[in-house]
């Protein structure tokens, strides 16, 4: 599984290897900082956001290079494509800053994630209204896919069992969990309005690394706890020249979401 950027299956056949090295990195974190919404806010600082004013005095720059240091040691080996993709990119794709993401924000976006599902992973599961959004590059490129509009995003129809929208999809029923296949580019928009119409709701997200990152943050600023599984590489035509099949761990999302 090659992406353009990154992929969780390394020089591996899987992603075994990438979920044990997350989880035993953000292990060795929480011993550092144990508070988990300070080691957020410190991994996310790392990678250059602000922090707000309160919290300005309780900056570990000790912490955020340990964080650095970490992530580029146990995560660089996810992140090959990086630096050929960057140097390849046209003045076009400049313009976009999810492809322009450097490799050590991958890494602290691969940290971000797995801390954001703890975190939030018992308050999504107790929600009333749970959805998830998955992207269309996941779907079985061979048939014509058959998914419709739907309430809420498009809905897939089940035209092949081989089809990973379909696996997890069906998977995510099982949890209560609504899946939706996502078209809409305006989440922001999307989110407050399911928000609005749904008091209780959470949100499970598959996307790549960059995009599901910023998506946790955005589900968090609107009040709404999220969750959610990484591509294992990013293959779909924003970042390939074609759009090529892309899969994602179906053994984490039962993990995460049982
Ligand atoms: S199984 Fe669903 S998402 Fe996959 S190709 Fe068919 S309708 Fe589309």
């Amino acid at each position: 599984m090659k992406g353009k950027t990154y992929s969780l299956f390394g020089d591996e056949v899987s992603a075994d290897k990438y979920y044990i090295t997350i989880r035993s990195l953000i292990d060795a974190l929480l011993r550092l900082c144990p508070d988990k919404e300070k080691l957020l806010m410190h991994v996310q600082r790392a990678g250059g956001s602000r922090p707000g004013r309160k919290n300005i005095s309780s900056i570990d720059n000790g912490l955020i290079s340990s964080i650095k240091a970490e992530a580029r040691e146990k995560l660089s080996a996810y992140t090959t494509g990086v630096k050929g993709h960057l140097r390849s990119m046209s003045l076009g794709q400049r313009m976009d800053p999810v492809l322009r993401t450097k490799e050590p924000q991958y890494h602290l976006y691969m940290l971000e994630i797995e801390l954001v599902n703890r975190m939030y992973r018992d308050e999504f599961k107790r929600c009333d209204y749970k959805f998830a959004l998955l992207p269309h590059c996941l779907r079985d490129f061979r048939p014509d896919c058959a998914s419709v509009p739907a309430d809420v995003e498009e809905a897939c129809m089940g035209c092949t069992d081989e089809c990973f929208i379909n696996l997890g999809g069906e998977l995510m029923k099982k949890y209560d969990i609504h899946p939706y296949i996502s078209v809409n580019m305006d989440l922001e928009g999307l989110f407050r309005k399911l928000r609005s119409e749904h008091p209780s709701i959470g949100a499970l997200g598959v996307a790549c690394v960059p995009e599901l990152a910023q998506g946790m943050r955005l589900c968090i600023k609107l009040g709404i706890p999220p969750v959610g599984i990484p591509l294992n590489a990013n293959r779909c035509a924003r970042w390939m020249k074609e759009a090529r099949e892309s899969s994602f761990d179906i053994r984490e999302l039962e993990e995460l979401i049982k």
